[in-house]
């Protein structure tokens, strides 16, 4: 039996490293590929400006980007440095789940053991952030993820001092309890949802991963993360616009409702009934949309990482 005391230290922190910029370039296509409806298989990476195929050696994370200055090697166009930034960050999540889930096992614990608590650990924060990417851009999260993390979550319980029933009561209980509160309840007083039921599915992920109490951290932690980014941004006066693709998409939407006839126009709507796409977010803060899923994301990820007791504890020295 191999034991992670049979590698040096540097090893196993370089390979999640590398794991992380590697699966990092792949999110890139994700991110930009999977809300427009597009395989992340086919066509291969190719350059967004000439549609040139991209060789791998031309496709190293991180440093192609840098070596290249910010440009495509065959035809000069800029590539936006966010390529580069999710994959850095993609290495830099892999190497934090890997010290932070892994590392405290020790170092004689069973190779294979704590291969699959760093995967299944990396996996959930490298998925969730290209959720978070496609929601500030589309104001979707993919079912994909959520569900796929709540799967993955039910599946290794284990590997977190859980038991399976909390596992399972938090799941249902932290998308039951969105739904009821932020969607049925908050239609019936104020007459529009006041979170989407992608949120609700990343609760239920959030339980599934941390039980009932640990849903209820990340509902707490996302909702104080995501009103202070709220109040910055209209303190700062950048206001809460909806993001450029999402109005772009509405702007489409109405023309091709323009040239229905009524009977058909009539349906489309009421197929849309309640669809963020069709009301522009209003003035005021209470009429504000922003998406919340990257600040449950965040929160999700914080729990994981730091964990709630070093949270409470670093609150609570302050
Ligand atoms: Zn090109």
């Amino acid at each position: 039996m191999l034991l992670l005391s049979d590698f040096p230290l540097w090893f196993p922190r370089v390979m999640t490293f590398v794991w992380g910029l590697l699966w990092g370039s792949f999110l890139n296509v994700v991110i930009y590929r999977v809300p427009r409806g597009m395989s992340v298989v086919k066509p291969g990476s190719h350059c967004p400006g000439c549609k040139t195929p991209i060789p791998f050696y031309r496709n190293i994370p991180v440093l192609s980007w840098l070596l290249l200055r910010g440009r495509a090697a065959c035809c000069g166009v800029r590539i936006s440095p966010r390529y580069a930034l999710v994959e850095l960050a993609g290495g830099v999540l892999c190497l934090a789940a890997w010290e932070a889930t892994v590392a405290p096992l020790g170092i004689h614990v069973d190779l294979l053991h704590a291969s699959m608590v760093f995967l299944a650990n990396a996996s959930l924060c490298l998925a969730l952030m290209a959720a978070a990417f496609i929601d500030l851009e589309f104001m979707i999260i993919p079912d994909s993820i959520t569900i796929g993390g709540t799967v993955l979550g039910l599946a290794t319980f284990a590997f977190r001092d859980l038991e399976l029933t909390d596992a399972l009561i938090g799941a249902a209980g932290g998308f039951l309890g969105v739904w009821l509160l932020f969607d049925r309840l908050y239609r019936l007083l104020r007459g529009f949802p006041g979170m989407g039921l992608g949120d609700a599915k990343l609760l239920m992920l959030a339980g599934a991963w941390f039980g009932w109490s640990g849903a209820l951290f990340v509902l707490g932690a996302g909702a104080i993360q995501g009103t202070i980014a709220a109040v910055i941004s209209l303190v700062t006066g950048r206001g809460l616009d909806d993001p450029e693709a999402v109005q772009r998409e509405r702007e489409e939407l109405k023309a091709e409702l323009e040239k229905l006839s009524d009977e058909e126009r009539e349906e489309i709507l009421a197929e849309l009934e309640g669809d963020p796409l069709l009301e522009e977010a209003g003035d005021g803060v209470g009429r504000a949309r922003i998406a919340f899923g990257p600040f449950l994301i965040l929160a999700i990820l914080e729990t994981l990482l730091i964990g709630r007791e070093r949270i409470f504890g670093w609150l609570l020295s302050i």
